[in-house]
């Protein structure tokens, strides 16, 4: 059989599982290449502890090259365009041709949509931003904290509220006199898990003393640092400004003409295809509507359960097989609470009435699973994860949980 080449853009979430994957069902019978800007993966969903001196960067920080299994060539080069006529990607190494695409690049983060916002605030999403807070919050000596959303979507619709929770246990530790408060356009917290879950995590933030600003969409924040200013007509001032920036698709991809009007890439919501033959366009990255007139959360599990069925897919089309697997639209995620506990939603998103989603009470069941994915994810099992995953899914199946990891 022809060797054939898939080729992988990014190597977060998406595309290490997309890589592994494969690897682990090929053996090295195709041509398996990723590519990424960088050499290092930092896993975020650990930057909420990170802020509150739980990691320090040298904890979720791991070489690219150890995360991915025998048989992926890794390439650190920048993505330039993406052509899926031509069959080629152009990097900062030079051209690349492809059988198969996986784009898997994320959301770029454009913070200067904001005037004043890179300025004034901390950022929550990187790993840089996320060690200033930490620093900021070792020296704070009282006063009033903001978490500050400036549009959506952005990943991880629970990453700011946890972000809150955990720094009102910080402070609270210490001593320290202050104001938690989240500023938000949403309505309600994580509005595409539905409205129920969103009361619940409201009913959450006030039980442990974290303000909840709905419907303030910042306009700016004014030179002086510490005023923001709302399209409502409000201001506010803060002591410390913790940003969750603008996010929109990466230069490549949106240079490359492959986004729609929501300004991400559009696929079917079953087999993450785009428009163009054996290219496809999975995670945080690709546009995917639910009832509602809402979007599918940009979140790792959803990255994660994509690439799993893209990589089947592809496995499928080489063996001259038709695609078998379809993403169902179920996601979990634990979200932190502060003292060693953590509440946990699971569900289906795409159902038709909307997204059919419970929220567990917080508990130290579920900050101990989020524990345990995060080292396990860090492990350099590569393509062993597989492996794991069914481990960890009969044990879930065993609590009684619908969750698919
Ligand atoms: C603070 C925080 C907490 C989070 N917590 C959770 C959580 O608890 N659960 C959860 O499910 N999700 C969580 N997420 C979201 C999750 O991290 C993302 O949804 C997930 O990483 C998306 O995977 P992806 O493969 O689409 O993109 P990414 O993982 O972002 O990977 C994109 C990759 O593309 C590379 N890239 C981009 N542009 C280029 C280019 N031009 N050239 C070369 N390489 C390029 C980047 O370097 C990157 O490695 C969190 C996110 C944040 C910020």
């Amino acid at each position: 059989m022809e060797r054939k080449t898939i080729l992988i853009l990014g190597g977060g979430i998406g595309g290490q599982v997309a890589a592994n994957a494969l690897a682990c069902r090929l053996s090295g019978r195709h041509r398996i290449v990723l590519v990424d800007k960088h050499g290092d993966f930092d896993l975020s969903l650990s930057f909420p502890w990170l802020i509150v001196g739980k990691r320090t960067p040298r904890d979720i920080q791991r070489p690219l090259g150890t995360l991915l299994g025998k048989g992926v060539e890794l390439v650190q080069a920048e993505i330039q365009r993406i052509d899926p006529a031509k069959r080629e990607v152009e990097t900062s190494v030079g051209p690349m041709s492809f059988d198969y695409l996986i784009i898997s690049l994320g959301a770029e983060l454009a913070p200067e949509k904001v005037p004043g916002f890179q300025e004034a605030a901390l950022s929550l999403y990187t790993l840089e931003g996320s060690v200033g807070i930490q620093k900021s919050l070792e020296a704070f000596s009282g006063g009033k904290v903001v978490v500050l959303i400036s549009s959506s979507p952005f990943k991880c619709p629970a990453a700011p509220y946890e972000a809150a929770f955990l720094i009102r246990d910080f402070l609270d530790r210490r001593g320290k006199s202050a104001e938690v408060s989240v500023f938000t356009p949403e309505s309600f917290p994580m509005p595409t898990a539905g409205p129920k879950v969103g009361e619940a995590l409201k009913t959450m933030l006030e039980a442990k003393g974290v303000r909840f600003y709905p419907n303030h969409k910042v306009t700016r924040i004014e030179p002086d640092g510490k005023t923001l200013v709302f399209e409502n007509g409000k201001s506010e001032t803060c002591d410390l400004l913790i940003g969750v920036p603008a996010h929109q698709a990466p230069r490549a991809v949106r240079e490359s003409g492959l986004t729609n009007e929501t300004g991400w890439i559009p696929v079917d919501r079953g087999t993450l295809t785009t428009g163009d033959e054996g290219v496809y366009a999975i995670g945080d990255v690709a546009s995917i509507p639910i009832a509602g007139g809402k979007a599918l959360p940009k979140a790792g599990v959803f990255a994660h359960g994509q690439a799993e069925v893209v990589a089947t897919n592809i496995l499928a089309h080489l063996e001259g097989r038709g695609p078998g697997a379809r993403f169902d639209g179920n996601g979990w995620c634990a979200i932190e609470t502060g003292g060693g506990a953590a509440a946990f939603g699971s569900g289906d998103f795409y159902a038709e009435g909307g997204p059919a989603v419970s929220l567990h009470e917080p508990s130290r069941f579920w900050h101990v699973g989020k524990v345990l994915f995060e080292k396990w994810w860090l492990s350099p099992l590569g393509p062993k994860r597989a492996a794991l995953r069914a481990v960890l899914n009969l044990g879930a199946k065993v609590k009684g949980i619908a969750v698919s990891l």
